[in-house]
């Protein structure tokens, strides 16, 4: 008996969209079927090896009718239950369907929708661009019943029991008015060979032959060429076989900047066929996105692509394919855990990845420049857990920096050889954007020497900080901690300006502290400010005021850690200061402007500030006073 079954709102959203499609290229349904039909072969394949039951004569078939105007994709793969069939049809399981959904939400303008639709693959909902109804009759490997899933896409689907000779699944879709060319020989052909022309199996129609006796018959005709495309010599690969298969692999759609073969004898020998995305797909970040690594065959059978060893988390954005001849083809997929061959497999990668990084880091910078905007943040985690390759991925990352304009990356070793000959470490600074690090007043200091500071503005960098301590030979500083160390001239004409500031000023100083004792640590004098009045430094090692930010957006405790006030001992401030201090010792302003001090440090470094109320008071205040 049917049962008839709401979609899942989320469902609704994407056939409601699929539907009233405008999306001229429609003819990738054909491609997320036949992907289906050959994921579902992948798995039947790997489950026949233990069950020889399940075995078959792998193939695809297509089917067309013309008078009742549809188009059947037939395998005979693993098949699915019923409640497999209300899982993976009725509701959103895929990642990309929901990364696709969310770019689609935060999508204002509906005219870019159809490009969106390209990039991402949407997998089996997009027969509903070209289709009135679809069905999709089930029968899972090894099992006897079948089911049957009915939907016109409206907001309903029907599902019952109902025969099925074998195994497998057959999607049939009733062409809408005006898709019937999806009922064409050669329309169909077309879309094989564009875009599932490496699939392994067989992908058959039927076709209609006439004999030179002018009779007709009806002939199996293969439209695909099956060439594993791994295991053609480089040379031989076209830009478009590149760019199909890198589709196929991503399942998001977009296009390879760059394929990366390796071919490995010896010891251990395999073959790989590796791509760096063009772009960053939407769920990069997302859990679900990084269980999926590379696909890893064993002499051209498809095993898994959920053996995270394969490469490290830090070229998990890499897509593409392994094909060892040494592993076991009934290997488990426990077995690929720790294994040996695995380790090795990954190794090469990562040293035939990183070398291709580095080329095209020195042969082609544009390229490199884009592939680091789009995964610089994931490659950087490298510094930090691959110890044995810490020194190649330092030479691999960049970053923006004060001297240079906006947008402009720069490699620790351009900086290095910018480097004037008085300074002896590199500075950095860690904050949320380049717009409030280009205002720190620490940075001044480091301006007048003609010093380079580096802007690191991603999250992870103060993380991978941690573990990059020098570059070349040279020490890596924080520019917002610690003493700052020059040359000896300069270093000897800084101390005396100090030194008498710190006379001169001596019992004001202390008042100051007394007034901030419970915001800062200590108030001092600096060389570091050329133009402001004052900053906030953290102790050598104090955590920044960047990462205490970052903590507290995570909703951690942050230990007590007080930071220190900077004065600078030539701005006028401070003589004024001075001036009414030794007129009246307890004059009630030197409290206010205390304050103002603490806050307009906190303020330029882009800290929130903890009594806005009693700050803007404090200002109003002096603008009165100022203006009488
Ligand atoms: P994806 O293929 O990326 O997972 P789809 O929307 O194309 O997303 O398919 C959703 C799910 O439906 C698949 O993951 C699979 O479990 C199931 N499915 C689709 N087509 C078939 C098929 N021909 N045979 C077996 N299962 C299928
Ligand atoms: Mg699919």
């Amino acid at each position: 008996m049917a049962k008839t079954k709401k979609f899942k709102t989320e469902v609704q959203h994407l056939l409601d969209l699929m539907i009233h499609s405008l999306y001229s290229n429609k003819d990738i349904f054909l491609r997320e079927l036949i992907a289906n039909a050959a994921d579902a072969i992948d798995k039947a394949r790997f489950q026949s090896l233990t069950e020889k039951e399940v075995a078959r004569e792998w193939n695809i078939r297509l089917e067309v009718n013309k008078d009742q105007k549809y188009l059947k994709v037939i395998d005979n793969g693993i098949g699915m239950t019923a409640d497999e069939v209300v899982d993976n049809i009725g509701t959103i399981a895929k990642s990309g369907t929901k990364a696709f959904l969310k770019a689609m939400e935060e999508q204002k303008d509906a005219a870019n929708l159809p490009e969106l639709i390209g990039q991402f693959g949407v997998g089996f909902y997009s027969s509903f661009m070209v289709a009135e109804k679809v069905e999709l009759l089930t029968r899972k490997a090894g099992t006897a019943n079948a089911v049957q899933w009915t939907s016109t896409g409206k907001d309903n689907y029907s599902i019952e029991e109902a025969e099925k000779e074998d195994q497998g699944t057959e999607v049939t879709v009733y062409l809408k008015e005006d898709a019937k060319a999806y009922l064409e020989d050669w329309k169909i052909s077309e879309i094989v060979r564009k875009y599932s022309d490496f699939i392994e199996y067989p992908i058959i129609l039927p076709t209609v032959k006439t004999n030179d006796d002018k009779t007709e018959t009806v002939e199996d005709k293969v439209l695909n060429s099956r060439q594993a495309i791994w295991l053609k010599k480089p040379e031989d690969i076209t830009e478009e076989e590149h760019n199909s298969f890198f589709a196929h692999l991503s399942h998001h759609g977009g296009k390879p900047l760059k394929s990366i073969n390796l071919s490995a004898e010896g010891t251990t020998e395999f073959k790989a066929l590796l791509y760096i995305p063009e772009k960053a797909p939407f769920n990069l970040f997302m859990p679900e996105f990084q269980k999926k690594g590379l696909q890893l065959y064993i002499r051209r059978v498809f095993i898994t692509d959920e053996c995270k060893d394969l490469v490290p988390d830090y070229l998990r954005f890499i897509k593409g394919v392994v094909d060892s001849s040494d592993l076991p083809l009934n290997v488990s997929r426990e077995i690929l855990q720790d294994n040996p061959l695995i380790v090795k497999i990954q190794k090469n990668v990562v040293r035939k990845v990183l070398s291709e990084l580095k080329e095209m880091m020195e042969k082609e910078p544009e390229k490199y420049r884009q592939f680091f905007v789009e995964f610089g943040k994931i490659l950087k985690e490298g510094v930090h857990t691959d110890y044995a390759n810490q020194e190649k991925i330092k030479g691999l990352v960049m970053f923006q920096t004060m001297n240079n304009e906006p947008g402009k990356l720069v490699s620790l070793k351009e900086y290095v050889d910018a480097m004037p000959p008085s300074q002896k470490d590199i500075y950095y600074i860690t904050g949320e954007s380049r717009a409030v690090l280009e205002n720190s007043p620490v940075l001044e200091f480091f301006k007048s020497k003609g010093f380079d500071v580096l802007f690191m503005t991603d999250p992870i960098d103060e993380w991978i900080m941690q573990s990059m301590t020098q570059f070349d030979k040279k020490h890596f500083k924080s520019a917002a901690k610690g003493e700052i160390d020059v040359d000896a001239d300069s270093k000897k004409e800084m101390e005396k300006v100090i030194t008498e500031a710190k006379e001169k000023h001596k019992e004001l100083v202390a008042v100051l502290q007394q007034e901030l004792s419970d915001q800062v640590k200590e108030v001092r004098f600096t060389s570091r400010l050329t133009d402001s009045a004052c900053c906030l430094v953290g102790d050598e090692n104090g955590l920044s005021a960047h990462m205490e930010r970052l903590f507290k957006a995570m909703n951690q405790d942050v230990p007590e850690n007080k930071r220190i006030l900077e004065l600078n001992p030539k701005h006028p401030l401070i003589a004024s200061l001075q001036n009414i201090f030794e007129a009246d010792k307890k004059d009630a302003r030197i409290k206010d402007y205390a304050g103002l001090l603490y806050d307009q440090a906190l303020l330029t470094e882009g800290s929130p500030i903890p009594d806005p109320a009693t700050f803007s008071k404090r200002v109003a205040d002096l603008m009165v006073s100022a203006l009488k």
